[in-house]
């Protein structure tokens, strides 16, 4: 006889690259009663979470709501929607990420213009300007802001005036920078953006909430062709996410999984964006300085390093998988292991939303000058 029986998590610390900690205020909303998807009450709570992400982001785009499925179909929706076939995009690429946006361009049959550089470094501007300079006719500049995969801030704001320089849209995956550093969506000129609910914004995974311009919307209402991808398809979404009017059943909205992302945005408007900024900034500064006090070095130049995600190498001699196995059991600490071209080289320490506070940093530095020793 098999023993089936209910699962009971332990209570693990997640500074990896996500999923990070979810807020025990998030997970509580999240046990509250279903309502159907087109009950009034849950009408005006997809209201509301329009407002917040309107404020997470820094908009007034009409067109902000959060997709029903993880980061990944967030960044699908973004090309599906605005990609058709024989459309050019410029994507810029220094880690994992950057290569998947290649993929869904080249799916949705388009071109990619590849702009490289190395895993640990900036899209180049320069680069970028020749790329766009040569191909006049590419359609949108695409990059990653926050690369979860190395650690590095790409330097958002230059390259969405370089977008709009060079009469692009600008595509922007806000995956891990959302809640963490600053994003000006409106002040930016950013067309397309789209997040995840389980980085920096302290909520359960499976939601990723996107936001397109009045610009970008014009350009998926006038589309050659339908979107190929029904479930992504905007202009079927808005029947459902729409303001105001008659709400039309599109799919069955995750109710619960909403609820959780409207308490995170709550917490996160009660907090405020910049002292939320802030605070990453300074867990940032104070594991820093513990994991330099243990010899540890961060393998990202400190200009643009990203607080929210610690790439340090692992110190000579340290097994990478014993190590991080021994945290897990002994600490209940997860850590992320390097991606690609890093893996076995180094740890990627996450300093993600509920995560990024002293509490925490004291256990990681704590648990891993045991593990090094
Ligand atoms: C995590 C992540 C994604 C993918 O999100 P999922 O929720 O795992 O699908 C995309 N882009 C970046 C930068 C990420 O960190």
């Amino acid at each position: 006889m098999e023993n089936f029986k209910t699962f009971i998590p332990p209570e693990r610390t997640l500074m990896g690259p996500g999923p990070s900690d979810v807020s025990p205020r998030v997970l509580n909303a999240m046990a509250r009663p279903t309502l159907g998807h087109l009950d009034p009450l849950f009408i005006d709570l997809m209201d509301d979470i329009k407002g917040l992400l309107q404020y997470a982001f820094k908009t007034t785009n009409a067109l902000t709501m959060p997709v029903s499925a993880p980061g990944s179909a967030g960044m699908e929706a973004c090309f599906a929607n605005l990609v058709e076939p024989g459309d050019k995009v410029v994507v810029c690429i220094n880690g994992v990420f950057g290569n998947r946006m290649v993929e869904n361009v080249t799916r949705c049959g388009g071109t990619a213009i590849k702009v490289e550089d190395a895993w640990g470094e900036q899209t180049s501007l320069q680069k970028v300007e020749d790329a766009l300079k040569a191909n006049p006719d590419a359609k949108i500049l695409a990059f990653v802001h926050a690369e979860t995969s190395t650690g590095v801030r790409n330097d958002a704001q230059s390259l969405c005036a370089l977008a709009r320089q060079y009469d692009c849209l600008s595509l922007v995956d806000a995956v891990t920078s959302l809640g963490g550093i600053e994003v000006d969506v409106d002040g930016w000129g950013i067309d397309a953006i789209y997040s995840g609910s389980q980085k920096c914004l302290s909520c359960v995974p499976g939601l990723s909430p996107v936001s397109f311009s009045p610009r970008a919307v014009e350009i998926i209402q006038n589309r050659k062709t339908p979107v190929q991808s029904w479930f992504l398809d905007m202009n079927l979404i808005v029947g459902y996410w729409g303001q105001g009017g008659k709400r039309a059943y599109h799919h069955t909205a995750p109710v619960n999984s909403l609820y959780a992302l409207h308490e995170s945005l709550l917490m996160l408007k009660e907090e405020g964006l910049e002292q939320s900024w802030q605070r990453h900034q300074q867990g940032h500064e104070a594991l820093r300085d513990g994991l330099e006090g243990l010899g540890m070095q961060f393998s990202v130049d400190s200009h643009y390093r990203l607080p929210q995600l610690n790439a340090v190498a692992i110190p000579p001699g340290v097994d990478d998988a014993a190590a991080r196995k021994q945290l897990l059991e002994n600490d209940n600490l997860e850590i992320g292991a390097g991606l690609g071209d890093l893996a076995g080289k180094v740890w990627r320490i996450g300093l993600m939303g509920y995560a990024c506070k002293p509490r925490n940093i004291d256990h990681c530095v704590a648990s891993l000058a045991r593990v090094i020793r």
